[in-house]
């Protein structure tokens, strides 16, 4: 799954080209940097990988995602509808321009439910942003469609979906922007990274302001920029782009080894009827990071995440519904609206009224599903042993329910 695990000499030397210089910084110094640029020249190439017109990297995903929606123009009095399963990033982006987070159902595809989100739709709506979480995709047609009717702007977060495809387009590239991360354990790191993609300039020359304290970037020398608009400092450091910058070229390899593990285990649990398959809405697209999986109740998958666990081997085995940092039932800090700095009363009672709302739909999809990650390293016995003792589990657990 992550990136990390292939570390290795090809990230060393694009880091050393930028020590050799001393140059740790994206911007200026031209003379002593050496024609040394690793952040433009991997925003270029996740412009190539991806097939969109611009990239900008910032320092993280939560940044990525932070900047587009200054960019895109998003703040008081806007809302925006993203799914009650996502990781915590995507509402703290929310939040920190001001805005609503609208929290929706997911369906079986583990993203935003079409219909739910046809329903949350209000005239404060300005911005749909699905996750395609655990790498795969969100049903694009139908969102698309929707923004299309309501006139609203699409940000995808892409940050677990690196690769990811659908319909032939990469995922993160399909909306007015789209974000990556290239955190620790995303499929490909910078150690701490993200970008924000987009085909439009307007909202790429807006990232490239916001995420450098407003910097219109227009001349050689930084002290004379002008700041049309004010930002913040959400830059990436050379050393980090560096790093990226050879994971980018890994990353075929990576989703190679992962298609064929996922297909392998894939097979594996296939053969017990009691399982299914999250629903992929475009099959040959997923990144195939994660295999996600449903058991027929709650009760058995939570006997299934016991046995596991009595069994040490729930490593690597995601029960999100119980996570504190994936899906919104452990979310106590927003359901209470626990910010450090005072928020306008009106939008605290907004962030508190939709945070608890009835999500029982996602309930229970979420109750019933567990997520394997697909390691890039396992040797074939590994796998073939990770497959079997999971088929075991599972049964064990679903012929002791039965007989009970
Ligand atoms: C990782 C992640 C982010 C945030 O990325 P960071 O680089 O860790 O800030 C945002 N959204 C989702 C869905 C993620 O998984």
């Amino acid at each position: 799954m992550p990136g990390f695990e292939f570390f290795g000499n090809e990230e060393r030397k694009e880091v050393n080209d930028v020590l050799e210089t001393g140059i740790l910084m994206r911007y200026g110094f031209d003379g002593p940097r050496k024609g040394i640029w690793k952040a433009r020249e991997l925003e270029e190439a996740i412009c190539q990988t991806f097939g969109c017109k611009h990239a900008q990297l910032v320092s993280s995903g939560t940044a990525a995602l932070t900047t587009a929606m200054g960019a895109l123009g998003i703040g008081y009095g806007d809302e925006v509808i993203l799914p009650a399963f996502t990781f915590v990033a995507s509402f703290e982006a929310v939040l920190s321009v001001g805005a609503v987070p609208v929290f929706v159902d997911v369906d079986d595809s583990l993203t935003l439910d079409p219909q739910a989100v046809r329903n949350a739709i209000t005239q404060k709506t300005k911005c749909i942003m699905p996750v395609h979480m655990c790498g795969s995709m969100a049903d694009m047609d139908a969102l698309q469609a929707i923004c299309k009717e309501f006139d609203l702007l699409l940000l995808e977060d892409a940050c677990q979906s690196i690769g990811a495809t659908y319909k032939g387009k990469k995922l993160g590239t399909i909306g007015d922007a789209g974000t990556f991360s290239f955190d620790f354990v995303k499929t490909i790191t910078c150690a701490e990274g993200g970008a924000v993609m987009t085909n439009r300039e307007d909202i790429y020359l807006s990232s490239d302001g916001y995420s450098d304290h407003g910097h219109d970037h227009n001349g050689v020398d930084r002290g004379a920029d002008l700041h049309p608009f004010i930002g913040y400092n959400f830059r990436i450091s050379e050393l980090h782009a560096a790093v990226g910058l050879a994971q980018i070229k890994k990353l075929n390899h990576f989703l190679a080894i992962q298609k064929k593990n996922h297909t392998a285990l894939k097979n594996a649990l296939a053969t017990i009827p009691e399982v299914s398959f999250r629903r992929i809405h475009d099959e040959s697209g997923d990144s195939c990071t994660f295999l996600s999986w449903f058991l027929p109740t709650e009760e058995i998958t939570k006997a299934v995440v016991d046995e596991l666990k009595a069994q040490q081997i729930l490593a690597g085995n995601f029960y999100w519904f119980v996570n504190n940092w994936h899906y919104i039932s452990k979310w106590d800090h927003l359901k209470n609206a626990l910010t450090l700095h005072g928020l306008h009363p009106d939008l605290k009672a907004a962030v508190m009224h939709h945070a608890t709302k009835d999500f029982s739909a996602s309930d229970a999809i979420m109750s019933r599903c567990i997520s394997t990650a697909i390691g890039l390293m396992w040797t074939d016995e590994q796998l073939h042993n990770k497959a079997e003792q999971l088929v075991n589990v599972i049964k064990k657990v679903l012929s002791e329910k039965k007989v009970g």
